[in-house]
């Protein structure tokens, strides 16, 4: 086990979670157990894509703002969703209003590029 409490909680987090981005639902790979390209592959999809799907630590409560790197802080969540919710606006979404964003776009097709969207509905 890693000795960075970040990654030991992104790696419990992810495992909690099934492997699925908390905010999409998507499978994502962990940089540290699997290349992109096995990925990829299992997936059939583009490196360039997989990138997109990598396992981040998201912190719910923002550092910036004060959020510990605590289990109770930390989802694991894609890459994708963890970067557009601390990005343009000075203030991040709270959680839940973010994860219901999320999911209103994601049921309208509107999230990840369109040959991601059959992984979002995959068991
Ligand atoms: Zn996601």
């Amino acid at each position: 086990m890693a000795s960075n409490p970040v990654v030991k909680h992104r790696t419990r987090a992810a495992a909690r979670q099934n492997g699925r981005c908390h905010y999409c639902s998507c499978p994502m790979w962990d940089a540290m157990r699997e290349p992109v390209k096995s990925f990829a592959l299992r997936h059939g999809i583009s490196r360039r894509l997989a990138r997109l799907l990598q396992l981040t630590a998201e912190h719910l409560r923002a550092r910036q703002d004060g959020g510990k790197d605590r289990a109770g802080n930390i989802v694991a969540a894609c890459r994708v969703c963890n970067l557009r919710r601390h990005q343009g606006t000075r203030q991040p979404p709270e959680p839940d209003a973010y994860a219901a964003l999320i999911q209103r776009r994601v049921a309208a097709g509107r999230w990840h590029y369109p040959p991601l969207h059959r992984l979002i509905a995959a068991p």
